[in-house]
């Protein structure tokens, strides 16, 4: 088999799992280098070779090393969440979010009183449950024409 490769440069990591012969015009070879294969069979897992391949050969050669490192990302999380794959990890983020703008409002919240009680002045609120209301509030103002995108991927959970 080495004998027919007239690159001396080895398969990529592409063909090399392809049981292919690569060749200089590879359009895989850039994103899969054959020192990583593991890349490439996550994503062929996921995507499958065929699409992978469309995708790429639509794309601005430019734009290809991104679509790729976003699909190893996408088939990453899909192969360890099948069920939700990146839904489930923008929902995780976003509760994680939420959990740290509430620890930092009640920070703020702590702060603010404290000032207050170091200047005499009884504290602005004092009950945490309420600020957290009162800032979401303040974060979250209503726009009605507006519809968040995340809704779209609500799930139960
Ligand atoms: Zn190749």
């Amino acid at each position: 088999m080495k004998g027919n490769v007239k690159s001396s440069a080895p398969a990529c990591g592409a063909c090399r799992i392809q049981r292919k012969k690569c060749s200089d015009k590879c359009l895989l070879a850039p994103y899969f280098p054959p020192t990583d294969i593991r890349k490439f069979v996550i994503v062929h897992r996921v995507f499958g070779v065929t699409n992978i391949v469309k995708l790429l050969h639509d794309l601005p050669v430019e734009k290809r090393g991104d679509a790729v490192s976003s699909m190893i990302y996408e088939a990453s999380v899909r192969i360890q969440d099948p069920v939700y794959g990146c839904a489930g990890a923008i929902r995780r983020l976003e509760q994680q979010v939420s959990e740290l703008q509430s620890q930092l409002a009640n920070i703020q919240l702590k702060f603010l009183n404290d000032r207050l009680q170091e200047a005499g002045l009884p504290p602005f609120i004092s009950a945490i449950g309420t600020t957290n209301s009162i800032l979401d509030t303040m974060n979250n103002t209503p726009d009605s024409d507006e519809t968040d995108p995340m809704q779209l991927w609500e799930y139960p959970l």
